[in-house]
């Protein structure tokens, strides 16, 4: 098997050289292209516009390898987990989230781009397992067409695409595993293919500054969402330790570059964490970091996680830290809880212990 040619993830013009060289003419390229990425299917013999006796030949000689689902959970507000399985073996969850009570309305998905995580925040699940390895670009994009195709097999649906929004919020840290990252972001928004708009991709860093800066130079639309969950350094090193490296002033240096070098509203994520970091001189200090940035925040009420002691507070904290941040002129939102009763909320997804 694996001797056999990837095609996964081979742009349109690799593709093209892929058939010439076995003979073929070039245009069956295109639908090759458009079967995978557009009709989600990875099965040779059931793309049904190429002569049979290629069917057999591609069959022999390539291979699609899109990731497997081992298993599936499903929340009952209709958040589905998935386990997925690379070829090598290693596995990470992936997550689509119903954007409102209609089943078959449209969903965000939760891509991860590493197995496990580096970074080994103190609250996330994922950082609890450590790091396995990083993902490559099409087996990213393997998550996106797994989903998408497991998802439209469950839910009956006349819609092309059930999956509206991408969000860079799973396993792993992106701007860790840049290249890849930002190579899956431009192969889900070819035209010809997946077709994903920029604006509906949201990418979540920790704070990896390099990255900040190098995403500033890549002229794309998307959403940068930066994990902040402390504004002062004692306790974001505490929480993620990536803040040693990066202090607050170099993070806000590098966020500061991007906004105006992109012109781009970006969100500022802020997890709540019972008497960790919800006390009015938070609230205080986070309004002075970010009030001038004219930047979203988005307040996620703490998830609880085995063997990890924090704990969400309590809901009239919430609300009022909440109210501090408004008055403080901030723009903020707070993330409605969903599929935690399958351990599908962000910052609870682990492989390790295969629930
Ligand atoms: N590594 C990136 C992206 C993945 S984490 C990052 O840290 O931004 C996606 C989001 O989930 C981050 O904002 C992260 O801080 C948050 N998160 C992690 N663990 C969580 C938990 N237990 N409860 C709520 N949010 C959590
Ligand atoms: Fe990694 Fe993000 Fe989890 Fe921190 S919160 S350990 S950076 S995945």
């Amino acid at each position: 098997m694996d001797s056999k040619v990837e095609l996964l993830g081979l742009s349109i013009a690799e593709l093209e050289e892929f058939v010439v060289a076995i003979g073929e003419p070039k245009f069956r390229a295109k639908q090759i292209y458009k079967w995978i990425y557009q009709k989600r299917e990875h099965s040779f013999y059931e793309m049904s516009d190429l002569p049979k006796d290629l069917r057999y030949k591609l069959d022999e000689i390539a291979i699609i390898s899109i990731p497997r689902v081992l298993k599936q959970k499903v929340s009952l507000d209709g958040t589905r987990k998935y386990l997925i399985e690379f070829r090598d073996k290693k596995k990470v969850e992936t997550v689509v989230i119903p954007q409102s009570f209609d089943k078959s309305g449209k969903y965000s998905l939760c891509l991860s781009t590493q197995v496990g995580c580096p970074i080994g925040c103190s609250f996330c699940a994922t950082g609890l397992g450590g790091f396995q390895r990083n993902l490559t670009y099409y087996e990213i994009v393997g998550l996106y067409l797994t989903s998408a195709r497991e998802l439209k097999k469950k839910i009956r649906s006349d819609k092309e695409d059930l999956i509206a929004n991408v969000v860079y919020m799973g396993m792993g840290e992106p701007l860790l595993n840049y290249e890849e990252t930002i190579r899956s972001i431009y192969f889900l928004n070819d035209a010809k293919g997946i077709n994903l708009g920029q604006r509906h991709i949201t990418i979540s860093t920790a704070g990896e500054v390099s990255g900040i800066y190098k995403l500033a130079e890549e002229n794309l639309q998307v959403t940068l969402a930066i994990s902040l969950h402390a504004s002062n350094d004692e306790l974001r090193n505490e929480l993620i330790p990536l803040n040693r490296k990066y202090p607050l002033t170099d993070l806000f240096n590098a966020v500061k570059y991007y906004i105006d070098k992109t012109n781009r509203r970006v969100t500022f994520e802020y997890i709540l964490l019972d008497d960790i970091n919800t006390n009015k001189s938070d609230a205080d200090s986070l309004i002075k970091l970010v009030k001038p940035l004219l930047a979203n925040v988005n307040l996620i009420p703490y998830n609880e996680v085995d063997n990890i002691a924090y704990q969400k507070p309590p809901a009239r904290r919430i609300e009022m830290f909440y109210n501090w941040l408004v008055s403080g002129g901030l723009n903020v939102t707070i993330r409605e809880e969903k599929g935690a009763d399958i351990d599908a909320a962000c910052g609870q997804l682990a492989t390790k212990k295969e629930r």
